[in-house]
C-alpha cells in the first residue's frame, strides 16, 4: 500500500500540492484527472521522489518517510526500484535496440544474467505487440510503438507500482488507442497502477479509483461511477 498524509509542495508562491491525503491500493488502477496546472504531475513525481514535498508523510509498505526531514538515499532508491515510471515523451535510449532498451536496467541494476533478461524482454515485447521489433532502433518506430517499448522497459524492472504521466498526450489518436489498449490490459491483470490522463473516456473505463485535483487540492476521490454520474 502506498499512502500520502498531509502532503504539501510549494513552488515559490504556488501551492502545487495542498494538504494531500490519499491512499493508492495495490492491484488497482487509480486515475488522476484535473485541469492543467492542478498538480497532477507534481503528485505523481512526489510518489516517485522525483519531487520532494516540504511536509507530510509518505508510506510505502513498511517505509515511512517524513518529507519535513532529510530522506535517506537508501529509501529513495528502494522506492525508485519499486515504482516504474512511463513519461509523456517515451525517453528511450536512442543508441540501443528495442531489445536492449528493455534489458539494460535488469542487467545493470537488478544484475540479471543477459540470457534471463533477454528472455523476459522478449516476453514483454510480445505482450505489448512488438515481438517483431526487437532488433530495430527507437527512431524506426512510431510514437505509439516507442511508448509501448517504454512500458515493456518499465515492466522489466518488476516494479510494485506502475506510474504513467500523460502517457498518450504526445500521440495522434490512432496511436493513442494502441497504447491505451496495453494499459487497459495491464489494469485488467490487476497490476498496481497510477495514471495521469486527460482522456475521460479512458479514465472511466479503466479506473478503480478516481482523484480529481484542482489548484493542488483533491476535490474528489472515490469510485468512478459516482464521479462520472454526478451533475
Ligand atoms: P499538472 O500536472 O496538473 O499540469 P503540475 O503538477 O505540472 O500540474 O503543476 C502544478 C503547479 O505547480 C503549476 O502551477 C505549475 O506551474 C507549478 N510548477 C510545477 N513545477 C514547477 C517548478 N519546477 N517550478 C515552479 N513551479 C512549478
Ligand atoms: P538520479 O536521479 O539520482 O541521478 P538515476 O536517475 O540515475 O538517479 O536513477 C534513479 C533510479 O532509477 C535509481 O534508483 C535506479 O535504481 C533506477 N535506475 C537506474 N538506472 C536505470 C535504468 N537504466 N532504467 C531504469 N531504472 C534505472
Amino acid at each position: 500500500m502506498l499512502q500520502l498524509e498531509h502532503v504539501n509542495k510549494i513552488y515559490g508562491e504556488r501551492h502545487a500540492l495542498n494538504d494531500i491525503n490519499i491512499a493508492f491500493p495495490e492491484h488497482k488502477t487509480t486515475v488522476i484527472v484535473g485541469p492543467s496546472g492542478s498538480g497532477k504531475s507534481t503528485l505523481l513525481r512526489s510518489l516517485n521522489l522525483l519531487e520532494r514535498p516540504e511536509s507530510g508523510l509518505y508510506h510505502f509498505d513498511d517505509l515511512n518517510i517524513d518529507f519535513s526531514k532529510t530522506v535517506p538515499e537508501k529509501e529513495i532508491l528502494q522506492i525508485r526500484r519499486q515504482t516504474g515510471m512511463v513519461f509523456q515523451n517515451f525517453n528511450l535510449f536512442p543508441h540501443l535496440s528495442v531489445l536492449r532498451n528493455v534489458t539494460e536496467a535488469p542487467i545493470h541494476v537488478l544484475k540479471q544474467s543477459p540470457a534471463a533478461a533477454t528472455s523476459t524482454a522478449k516476453g514483454l515485447l510480445a505482450q505489448v505487440g512488438l515481438a517483431e521489433k526487437a532488433d530495430q532502433f527507437p527512431t524506426a518506430l512510431s510514437g505509439g510503438q516507442q511508448q509501448r517499448v517504454a512500458i515493456a522497459r518499465a515492466l522489466a524492472m518488476k516494479p510494485k507500482y506502475m506510474f504513467f504521466d500523460e502517457p498518450t498526450s504526445a500521440l495522434d489518436p490512432e496511436l493513442e488507442a494502441e497504447v491505451l489498449r496495453v494499459l487497459l490490459k495491464l489494469a485488467q491483470e490487476h497490476n498496481s497502477m497510477i495514471v495521469v490522463t486527460h482522456n475521460m473516456e479512458f479514465a472511466r473505463g479503466v479506473a478503480d479509483q478516481i482523484i480529481f485535483l484542482e489548484d493542488g487540492e483533491i476535490l474528489y476521490s472515490g469510485d468512478p461511477q459516482t464521479f462520472f454520474t454526478e451533475p
